[in-house]
């Protein structure tokens, strides 16, 4: 059982209550429940088995036992009277966009919609515009809900998938014989969304290592089980594929699974150019047979006369063009990360202080952080208005003084009204060490009213970063229409950085659009919008993106010493 698995029981318990128009509270516990346990970047084991698991934020004792008793049975007394509950088969319905609890029950009551392809079907044969309230509007909606569910189903974010992964590799590893043991696929290439995992071994000890992967606790079905090759299916659906391999072609094997397809098409016709064959197994003479390559990736590389090219690059997207000519990026690390420039409080919507969070922050090695709670319109968030903000302030530089080791700038989230203006007076964000902007409602907007407006929000001179640029919310939210290459533009015309949010359903300014902002001379700041301490560790899945991007450590100014940040900041502020 891992984290994500538990705190799917969590949500599909809320979702029920849910559709039982249940206690709100009871729901909402529920649901936060879930949230924290997803989130926490340890693993729910450890913590039960070290009795830690109560000092977590978020997580009392009734919760604690929940916990447990799932780890131990792999469900509660709970969860299987819910799963026994005429509601739960409705349950998959709440995940198609625009559909809420009331909607499903009324679907099922009035039309007997039971699954998304009935929905599809009713849809479809236009039987929502019998339903009272409904019309053409919403059955389309609903279309291109259904459309968005099935491209997402069966593809996990970066971080749910990394967990598995990083779980299953602890596992592996202690096992006697392996010698070495590696991620593959789109994970090793970072991609934002990960279909299924690979795993590469070399060991001696076949028979012990397969054994042990097919009867991991989080595997649900044993696909395919061999000498060099196995197959799982996790519960949460996910499916992982295990490969040993001998060490002579491990570096081919490598970077054959690696990939990307299109990576490897061109690395196989380079190879037919020199007189080699390039495959899994190896660089082969085409003439002699003989293997000429294949222990490491770089000897792979070297064949063919590249030097190593970073998983997160293989797309081919320029980076054979830029090997040949020598100009690779030095791409940016986690190491090179001074400080984090959005997180939230207990102020509005966050579970910690300034000082819990800037703890944690030092703990992390940071030189700095920025304070950035949300403005007014966030209402949900329990934004601050100017008088709010400016006492948030003072309490911020409070801290501030007290805390050695560590800066923490005072900032603030404002809102994009719909028509440009930004939600808090001028006079209060002067106070304000930095200033994000940023868009938290009407997503539906017209393309040329949603580039204006965002261009009006940040043509404010006290805006310095433009926060989460294209709101999208990976597997939940489309991203707003909008003409990146337009704010982008203008992004460099006011001396505004743009931001990679590093939420890892987030992840936005996505890859390609990173490497735009790069080659327009746009700064990157790449923050995790943690609204929780723990939260400031998703900083990895930032970066990741980053180096998908192409970014080096000079095109993000989270790597700046506190002097250069301040310096950027006051560039816009003349
Ligand atoms: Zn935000």
């Amino acid at each position: 059982m891992e984290n994500i698995d538990i705190a799917r029981i969590f949500d599909d318990i809320a979702d029920v209550l849910e559709l039982k128009d249940e206690n709100p509270f009871r729901i909402r516990s529920y649901r936060r429940a879930a949230r924290v346990i997803h989130d926490m970047p340890e693993d729910a084991k450890t913590l039960v088995a070290e009795g830690r698991i109560t000092e977590v934020r978020g997580i009392g004792k009734g919760l604690a036992e929940k916990i447990e008793d799932i780890i131990k049975t792999g469900t509660t007394e709970f969860y299987e009277e819910i799963k026994q509950d005429a509601f739960f088969h409705l349950t998959e319905l709440l995940n198609i966009p625009g559909i809420g609890p009331k909607l499903a029950v009324k679907l099922n009551r009035e039309i007997g919609v039971e699954t998304v392809d009935d929905l599809e079907e009713a849809a479809v044969k236009g039987k929502l515009n019998s339903l009272e309230g409904m019309g053409e509007k919403i059955e389309e909606k609903i279309l291109k809900g259904i459309e968005q569910y099935r491209r997402s189903t069966g593809r996990f974010t970066i971080a749910d998938a990394i967990t598995y992964a990083e779980a299953i590799m602890k596992t592996l590893k202690a096992i006697k014989g392996v010698s070495r043991i590696d991620i593959a696929g789109s994970l090793r290439r970072m991609r934002e969304t990960i279909g299924d995992v690979d795993i590469l071994v070399i060991s001696k000890s076949a028979g012990l290592i397969m054994d042990a992967f097919t009867s991991l606790d989080s595997v649900a079905d044993v696909l395919a089980k061999g000498d060099t090759k196995s197959s799982v299916l996790l519960r949460s659906g996910i499916q992982v594929d295990l490969r040993i391999l001998p060490q002579a072609s491990y570096g081919s094997a490598l970077h054959y699974f690696t990939g990307s397809k299109d990576h490897n098409v061109v690395m196989r016709d380079r190879g037919k150019r020199m007189g080699l064959k390039v495959s899994e197994y190896g660089v082969f003479d085409t003439k002699s047979e003989k293997r000429i390559a294949g222990k490491t990736e770089k000897e792979v590389f070297r064949a063919v006369g590249l030097p190593f090219i970073s998983p997160e690059l293989r797309e081919n997207s320029g980076e054979f063009e830029a090997a040949d000519r020598g100009t690779l990026p030095h791409l940016i690390e986690l190491d090179d990360i001074r400080g984090d420039l959005q997180m939230h409080t207990k102020a509005t919507d966050g579970a910690n202080t300034v000082e819990e969070m800037a703890r944690y922050a030092k703990g992390l090695g940071y030189e700095y952080i920025a304070i950035t709670d949300h403005s007014k319109a966030v209402r949900v968030a329990g934004g601050l208005d100017d008088k709010e903000l400016a006492a948030h302030i003072k309490a911020i530089r409070k801290a501030n003084d007290k805390m050695d080791g560590i800066e923490i700038l005072s900032g603030v989230e404002v809102d994009i009204l719909k028509d440009g203006r930004l939600d808090i007076s001028d006079e209060v964000l002067s106070e304000c060490d930095v200033v994000l902007a940023a868009v938290h409602s009407g997503f539906t907007m017209p393309r040329d009213e949603m580039t204006e407006r965002i261009k009006r929000g940040i043509g404010n001179p006290l805006v310095n970063i433009l926060a989460h640029p294209t709101g999208r919310i990976i597997n939940e939210r489309e991203p707003y229409e909008i003409d990146i290459e337009e704010i982008i533009r203008e992004a460099k015309t006011q001396h505004v950085a743009l931001e990679l949010n590093s939420y890892p359903n987030r992840l936005d300014l996505k890859d390609v659009h990173c490497r735009a902002a790069k080659d327009a001379g746009v700064k990157i700041s790449t923050n995790t919008d943690s609204h929780a301490d723990l939260q400031l560790r998703n900083m990895r899945y930032g970066i990741a993106t980053a180096r998908r991007g192409w970014l080096e450590p000079d095109d993000v100014i989270n790597t700046y010493s506190l002097a250069g940040l301040k310096k950027f900041l006051a560039g816009r502020r003349r």
